[in-house]
């Protein structure tokens, strides 16, 4: 029998299918590419519980790994709270509940500690449903559950000198949003447990094939063997009725699609891209869109890290700290100069707004790629240090988003879709590459940096570490200038 945890469950209500494979078939279940992300929110859920225990006074703090006989014992023990106490059904649904507190009158007060900065209801996360499984493992054991609260991160706590956990966190009881939903959440727990316990499932298809691609998760190609390079899914911003009409003609190939079928006039450009096999580039309203850059050209990239608990003053929780720069200059003459700066702590980096300052000036266009995220972390920074406020304002006022070339005016089926760099650059400058570099994209430079520059037990060289850091950030901004390059030679 497999045991089936909050975890599971969550994952069960989104994907039935991927949570049958990850339990039956874990050899086929694949290794997700976030997860230093989901490592990086698991130590984040951490440091919250940590903050959040200091608000209950006479508690328990079980061992990690108590087992439920071992909770049951303790239970019975003089204590008003109990952290991480563990209970198992006798069907193998498992809960750890974060904190129980214990009330006079015998029955049980359950919270769940989140590191959001709100109750989440939607369906990828929805914290009610968490709080019903908690409930309903209780119940099973012969406990009753008569309240629950969800206490999560205040979104307008600014952290000012020491972190007080009463400021940081807020509780909110959800017990009757819990009692309305509870009956319907106890059917799907037990078709959960049901379904992973199956011994075969359709493993030749799964209900994502009539779903855009956003909703796939890595799973897809396992359960659908039989979709073809420059499949359907790829069209940009295609809507899941005309998805559905292709699947059910068993048209899932962009060449399959029959000439007249209603798709905007992107979609039509990139299935012209894919049968005609090479790029389709407006050269005039390219052209246009260069001639109104003005020189210097400073091809800009940011490297940000966040945390749920804030590490410096200032800052509130989830808030971007933009730890690292890097900007290429090109000259009207066609030289090349760079600049970069890669903090050596966690504060508010006065110093790199210096010295980018000193380097471009108030001069030129500013280049970036998806450039709505370097403008808001200049908005931030105007808020957190307004003296640079005329520079930073100067800089989002002559932002170019070198991206939105590649969503309307240069199209090629190489890019699969997608008008990320990532995607772009090894089509349009191949001989760059990001393959060599130690760190390869901005989740694993956040967490280098983050390790880095607060954890004691960090082994690694710190010296050569700068140097990975900083050749990444470089090449995003050299892969920009390149990338201009070529267009301008169209
Ligand atoms: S692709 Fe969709 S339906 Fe298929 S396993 Fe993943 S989430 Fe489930």
């Amino acid at each position: 029998m497999h045991q089936l945890t909050k975890t599971n469950f969550i994952q069960y209500l989104n994907c039935p299918e991927s949570l049958w494979l990850l339990k039956n078939k874990p050899d086929n279940y694949p290794k997700s590419e976030f997860s230093l992300f989901l490592e990086k929110l698991i130590k984040e859920g951490y440091e919250v519980e940590t903050y959040a225990k200091i608000l209950f006074a006479n508690s328990l703090d079980l061992p990690e790994n108590a087992t439920p006989e071992y909770t049951k014992s303790q239970l019975k023990s003089n204590h008003d709270f109990y952290f991480q106490p563990s209970f198992i059904t006798t069907k193998g649904v498992f809960a750890r509940v974060d904190v129980l507190e214990k009330l006079e009158d015998g029955s049980f007060h359950i919270y769940e500690i989140k590191s959001s900065t709100s109750i989440k209801k939607d369906k990828k996360h929805n914290h009610l449903k968490d709080a019903c499984f908690q409930k309903y493992v209780l119940q099973e054991n012969g406990y009753t559950v008569s309240k629950a609260s969800i206490i999560h991160l205040d979104k307008t706590y600014i952290k000012q000198g020491e972190i007080s956990p009463n400021e940081l966190l807020e509780i909110d009881e959800i017990t009757d949003a819990l009692n309305n939903l509870y009956s319907s959440v106890v059917n799907d727990i037990n078709a959960a447990s049901n379904f992973i316990n199956k011994e075969v499932i359709n493993e030749n298809k799964c209900s994502c094939k009539y779903n855009t691609r956003s909703n796939h998760c890595d799973s897809f190609t396992y359960f659908n063997k039989d979709i073809p390079i420059y499949s359907i899914y790829e069209i940009g911003h295609i809507r899941a009725k005309k998805i559905n009409m292709l699947v059910d003609n068993n048209q899932l190939s962009i060449l399959d699609i029959p000439v007249g079928f209603d798709l905007n006039d992107n979609q039509q450009l990139q299935v012209e891209s894919v049968r005609q096999q090479q790029a389709l580039i407006d050269k005039p309203a390219i052209k246009k869109e260069l001639e109104k850059l003005k020189f210097p050209l400073h091809f800009i990239d940011y490297e940000t890290y966040a945390s749920a608990i804030p590490k410096i003053d200032g800052l509130s929780p989830h808030r971007h700290l933009t730890f690292q720069v890097s900007i290429h200059t090109l000259s009207e003459s066609g030289t090349l100069t760079h600049s970069e700066y890669l903090a050596e702590a966690m504060e508010l980096n006065d110093d790199m707004l210096i010295q980018i300052h000193e380097f471009t000036g108030f001069t030129g266009t500013f280049i970036s790629w998806h450039a709505s995220f370097e403008v808001s972390r200049n908005n931030d920074m105007i808020q957190w240090l307004p003296k640079h406020t005329d520079y930073l304002t100067y800089m989002n006022e002559h932002m170019f988003d070198l991206e939105t070339i590649f969503k309307k005016q240069y199209i090629d089926y190489r890019f699969h879709g997608s008008s990320s760099i990532k995607k772009v650059q090894p089509v349009i400058v191949p001989n760059l590459s990001y393959s060599k570099l130690d760190v390869q994209n901005g989740t694993m430079a956040l967490d280098t940096w983050g390790r880095m520059v607060s954890d004691s037990n960090f082994k690694e060289d710190i010296l050569q570490t700068r140097k990975n850091l900083l050749a990444y950030c470089e090449l995003d901004t050299l892969a920009m200038v390149e990338i201009y390059k070529e267009l301008k030679q169209l």
